[in-house]
């Protein structure tokens, strides 16, 4: 099938309250432009200068979202245009991104990242930490920067029980942290889950953005 029916198939398949982030993390700027002739309007790479230079190439009215490990030093490449940064795990990761967002005069969405799998190799903050960098005088003190959700990743597993429970657990993540911390806003509402394999279970779970790369882009070619 071609990239516009996956797009068009994938998207008839969510709820009207899901978005569909297209992952489109090593495919060439060619297979984007068919997504967006589709009506494809929000993408999801992880790698800074991949963006940018994809970014440089494509429409304007696109949304990046960040959606890999952020080295510090690669934030310049990327803050004056992301829409969302879904993989914030640590405390100093924000403050950095709060000062680029400062001198770009932007307030940026982001997303804290938790580790949720049952593997050493995923990143992500564990419960206490995000309740540590939310409590911290810094976080609090930051005003170009706008958490508004969570996101994780599950396991790599063809155990769907076990997805599940892991989807659950970042559910539950975000009602606590919204009960606690956001009770009066309106801007946390996001929560990231769900990739080619898994995202049916975490639309059943309550996520609000599914990223999927290779259910519309094919097969890449080398694991990222
Ligand atoms: C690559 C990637 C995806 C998409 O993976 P697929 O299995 O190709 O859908 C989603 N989220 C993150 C963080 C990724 O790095």
């Amino acid at each position: 099938m071609s990239i516009a029916n996956e797009i068009t198939k994938i998207k008839s398949s969510l709820p009207p309250t899901t978005t569909l982030i297209a992952v489109s993390k090593t495919k060439p700027v060619e297979d984007l432009q068919q997504a967006y002739d589709a009506g494809q309007r929000v993408f999801g790479e992880n790698k800074a200068l991949e963006m940018r230079d994809k970014h440089e190439a494509l429409p304007n009215d696109i949304q990046w979202h960040f959606i890999g490990h952020l080295q510090t030093n690669k934030i310049k490449y990327i803050i004056s245009y992301v829409s969302l940064i879904h993989s914030i795990d640590s405390l100093n990761l924000l403050k950095e991104v709060n000062i680029a967002a400062t001198k770009k005069n932007r307030v940026v969405d982001c997303l804290l990242q938790f580790h949720i799998a049952n593997e050493d190799t995923k990143y992500g903050l564990l419960l206490h930490e995000a309740h540590e960098l939310l409590n911290s005088a810094e976080y609090k003190a930051m005003n170009n920067i706008r958490v508004v959700g969570v996101m994780g990743m599950a396991t790599f597993t063809d155990n769907r029980e076990q997805i599940r429970q892991e989807f659950k657990n970042l559910k539950n993540i975000f009602d606590q942290l919204k009960e606690q911390y956001f009770a009066e806003s309106n801007c946390f509402k996001e929560i990231s889950m769900g990739m080619s394999d898994d995202y049916s279970i975490a639309i059943e779970e309550g996520s609000t953005l599914v990223r999927v790369g290779s259910a519309i882009f094919g097969k890449r070619n080398y694991a990222v």
